[in-house]
């Protein structure tokens, strides 16, 4: 075990320190320690916190989850997507695909975390919680961490601390300024309908000037008397630094009450950040994962399985080999999320021309073949690699866009 710290003396040192005890850093933990390396985490918040969020496990989510041999028997089981476009609904299951699961699910985020940090303490990671952890560094190169008193000196820290803060800051990985960023806001409601077995997406919410806005509206049933519902929007949306994130959830709550038959609010609605992008992500000493690195989908505003991946590939990386693992990191993450994740950013540009958003929307729920395709990217079935048609539109897709995104930048719906 770890050598006990008295002033004065050196730092006591762990293989790895994790900042963070979120679905990225439990899942660079729970992969780390039970590969036999010496893991501590960190979180300022106490256990059992939650984290504001939709709570929805898409497919490719709940297949990380398997990898991490998480049980999902407390998680509600959803059979696929209904997605709302003014009048037009269309209710999809999840397709069958070799790659990722044929269900995803809901899984309240106080109890999703809990499970994925307890995994991690059962793998032998020391857990502190209640506890700011801040890197130390060494002419750039980070060496470990001060935390509560501790100096701790590690081979790896893993920066899993969520939207960029104190810790980005420090390590000049804070989002990219002209990149776009998500902000979403969900409370909870009981429902009758609590048990539905598809998540509900509206993709034409509108702002109280009438302005269409890229994002969605959520309803998300979590099976256990409760409905996730929220709204989140794009940075690219003319007025979104006036956008009222409470007025618009408060009219998408009148859109479904009816349908939903929800009650009032179980708790003040609360808004967090969703970042897409990280100016860096890993350096001497360190990498970020998660919303550190901004592995945020821009097309439906899901993270937590990048999260849990990227976690995963850090702590396989320095399993593999500590002194490359921050420079392997940054290279395998790049080739498996960047491409994607640059075409989702071209896309925010894209949908944050509301002309362009209401025609887009059209098309996108119009047909069954293209509403298909709509569902496989909300469901982050798709991706560079993704053979057959969907890949191939993504990848013309990104061809498009890659023409257009100067002129869309350029012409960006003025604040
Ligand atoms: C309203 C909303 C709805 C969303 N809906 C969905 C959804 O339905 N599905 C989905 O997949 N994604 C969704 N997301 C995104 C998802 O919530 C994030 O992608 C996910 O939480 C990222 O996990 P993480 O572990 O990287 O960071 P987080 O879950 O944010 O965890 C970071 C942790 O780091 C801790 N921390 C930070 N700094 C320090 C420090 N210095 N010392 C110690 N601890 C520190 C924090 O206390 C926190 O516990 C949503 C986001 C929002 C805002």
């Amino acid at each position: 075990m770890a050598e006990a710290h008295s002033p004065g003396s050196r730092p006591e040192h762990w293989d790895i320190v994790v900042i963070g005890a979120g679905p990225a850093g439990a899942a660079a933990a729970i992969q780390a320690a039970r590969a036999g390396a010496r893991v501590i985490v960190f979180d300022k918040a106490p256990y059992g916190r939650d984290k504001v969020c939709g709570d929805g496990l898409t497919p490719r989510a709940v297949g990380a989850l398997n990898d991490l041999k998480i049980d999902l028997d407390d998680a509600h089981p959803i059979a696929g997507l209904r997605m709302i476009a003014n009048k037009t609904v269309r209710e999809l299951p999840w397709p069958s695909t070799s790659r990722f699961p044929d269900h995803g699910a809901v899984w309240p985020r106080r109890r999703l975390d809990a499970a994925l940090i307890d995994a991690a303490s059962e793998a032998g990671a020391e857990v502190i919680w209640e506890t700011e952890a801040l890197p130390t560094l060494d002419n750039g190169a980070v060496t470990g961490v001060e935390a509560g008193g501790r100096r701790i000196a590690a081979d790896l820290v893993v920066v899993a601390t969520g939207a960029p803060g104190a810790v980005a800051r420090m390590l000049g990985a804070e989002r990219v300024t002209d990149e776009p960023f998500g902000l979403a806001i969900r409370s909870y409601a009981e429902s009758p309908r609590h048990a539905d077995q598809h998540l509900e997406a509206c993709l034409t919410l509108k702002d109280d000037r009438g302005t269409p806005v890229p994002g969605y509206g959520w309803m998300f049933p979590a099976g256990d008397g409760t409905v996730n519902i929220g709204v989140g929007a794009l940075s690219t949306m003319k007025s979104f630094k006036s956008l009222n994130l409470n007025t618009l959830l408060d009219s998408y709550r009148q859109l479904v009450q009816d349908d939903w038959e929800i009650g009032p609010n179980l708790e003040r609605p609360r808004a967090w950040r969703l970042p897409m992008s990280a100016q860096r992500r890993h350096g001497t000493g360190w990498v970020a994962i998660g919303d550190a690195a901004g592995l945020v989908n821009p097309m439906n505003g899901e993270g937590i399985d990048y999260g849990l991946e990227s976690g995963m590939l850090a702590a396989d990386l320095f399993v593999a080999d500590p002194a490359t693992a921050p420079e392997r990191y940054d290279q395998l993450v790049g080739e498996r999320f960047d491409s994607f994740l640059r075409t989702g950013r071209r896309f925010s540009f894209l949908v944050g021309h509301p002309l362009i958003l209401r025609t887009g929307l059209r098309m996108a729920v119009g047909t069954q073949s293209i509403a298909n395709i709509t569902l496989q990217v909300m469901g982050n079935l798709v991706d560079s690699e993704t053979p057959g048609t969907s890949g191939q539109v993504l990848r013309a897709a990104d061809r498009m866009l890659a023409v257009a995104d100067p002129l869309l930048r350029r012409t960006r719906a003025a604040a």
